[in-house]
């Protein structure tokens, strides 16, 4: 049985390596879902929708909402968005993620992109406003 959380959040981000309006720093009011797929169990969970908030909102909702994402994952799209909250998540029993830019845009990853794909090893540098505004000033 697949079980689903939906989040929204406010964050800014600029994709350096696009060409077009989105290589500057703008925001969003990004729309985040969560999935997991087990069997229900006695209790008539799949899995508590409560644990799943709360570990979902620590690990990355808390941590991206009113912030510049670009500190967190380079070159944030939202194909790299869900990648990266699929990583953030990788001990539950993910089914899919799926990140939304505009209420007309999203991003799904699944297992086999989450298998394909390399974490970035440096850390992100986390930049003072002006830098985020020069950055992604094209
Ligand atoms: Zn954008």
């Amino acid at each position: 049985m697949k079980v689903t959380k939906e989040f929204v959040f406010d964050a800014a981000h600029y994709l350096p390596n696009y060409e077009g309006k989105c290589e500057r720093l703008h925001g969003h009011t990004w729309k985040l879902h969560v999935t997991v797929e087990t069997t229900v169990k006695e209790d008539g969970l799949a899995f508590d929708f409560v644990k799943l908030k709360q570990l979902t909102m620590d690990r990355v909702v808390n941590r991206l909402d009113h912030q510049v994402v670009n500190d967190l994952v380079p070159n944030p799209s939202a194909e790299l968005i869900a990648l990266w909250v699929w990583h953030q998540l990788r001990d539950l029993p993910l089914s899919a993620v799926t990140v939304w830019e505009t209420p007309t845009s999203f991003a799904t990853c699944s297992a086999e992109d989450y298998a394909a794909w390399t974490p970035p090893t440096e850390p992100a540098v986390v930049r003072t406003r002006e830098e985020h505004v020069r950055a992604g000033r094209s």
